[in-house]
């Protein structure tokens, strides 16, 4: 080896080295290798924000702004590496209806042909005619269920280990309409119903008690419920079960219980915005939905059986 050689290796030792002390020092490797640690409160304001923005005219289902939510929704996850479900082309799964937005739906492939499904809706409400403030912004209801499911898709994408079951995420439309994006999923399903080994379903995650969410559905999923509290062990929630068994058939995981799916619903006690144009983002409690999402990522990947 020659001196100028010399002189260049031990210059990209001490590169190497730099390189070395600046990812400990900003803790880049825990995040490169626990995609856990991926999810965090600022990936999930910065969603929120945008999602219930005054630009998004509280995205309403047949509205152009809910249409570039879904698109907003399908680009993440396409920069995620996931994909369409099988027999499907495009993450866009539309109702009969051509008014509506398209429900949004793409996939972590497993290895074999049983599914985990991960949903939350992304639309809201329309605009009231008077006010000075007319837009229902939505920032709980459901910006914060669908900032997790994008959270969730980064997560996916650091994910190392093979996986068993497909993990599916879907983005519903036309929630606060009646539940119309869910029941056209379930009764149009793209992937059979019995071969879902849970749905766990996010509507309103970021109110209420820091720390603190609502598990409805533990008595008839009680495999869900057990990986939820394998999961907790790391993420160190306050989960509350079984207080408003009502609410099960409330939101999008309603249309699958009635066809046998075994659902869990997490969800934030009602609070005083609750479709009110008050519902913002500064009002937030992105911690406690980058927890939730935390939770919810760990659950399925358990429930699909990594590939040792
Ligand atoms: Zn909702």
């Amino acid at each position: 080896m020659d001196s100028l050689l010399r002189e260049e290796s031990k210059l990209n030792l001490r590169n190497f080295l730099v390189y070395f002390l600046f990812i400990a020092s900003c803790g880049c490797t825990n995040l490169q290798t626990n995609p856990v640690a991926s999810i965090t409160q600022t990936a999930i304001l910065q969603d929120v924000s945008w999602l219930a923005s005054d630009e998004m005219q509280g995205r309403h289902y047949r509205s152009i702004e809910a249409r570039k939510a879904a698109k907003y929704i399908a680009d993440k996850w396409k920069l995620a590496g996931l994909t369409p479900l099988p027999s499907k082309t495009s993450m866009y799964i539309p109702t009969d209806d051509p008014r509506d937005s398209p429900n949004v739906a793409a996939m972590y492939q497993g290895s074999g042909d049983t599914y985990v499904l991960l949903t939350a809706h992304y639309d809201h409400l329309k605009p009231r005619k008077t006010g000075t403030d007319r837009i229902y912004n939505g920032a709980d209801d459901n910006a914060s269920g669908t900032a997790a499911l994008l959270a969730i898709a980064g997560a996916l994408s650091k994910t190392q280990t093979p996986l068993e079951s497909s993990i599916v995420l879907v983005a519903f439309t036309g929630e606060e309409a009646g539940l119309v994006g869910s029941e056209h999923f379930a009764n149009n399903a793209p992937i059979p119903l019995h071969a879902i080994r849970g749905l766990i379903n996010l509507d309103m995650i970021s109110r209420g008690e820091p720390n603190t969410i609502f598990l409805e559905g533990a008595p008839d999923a009680p495999r869900i419920n057990m990986a939820i509290v394998r999961a907790n062990k790391e993420v160190g929630l306050n989960i509350i079960r079984n207080k408003h068994t009502d609410w099960l058939y409330r939101s999008d995981q309603a249309p699958f219980l009635e066809k046998n799916v075994p659902c869990i619903f997490l969800s934030v006690e009602d609070h005083e915005d609750y479709h009110r144009v008050t519902d913002h983002t500064e009002k937030i409690l992105p911690e406690l939905a980058a927890k939730t999402a935390q939770l919810v990522f760990l659950t399925a990947i358990d429930l699909a059986h990594p590939v040792p």
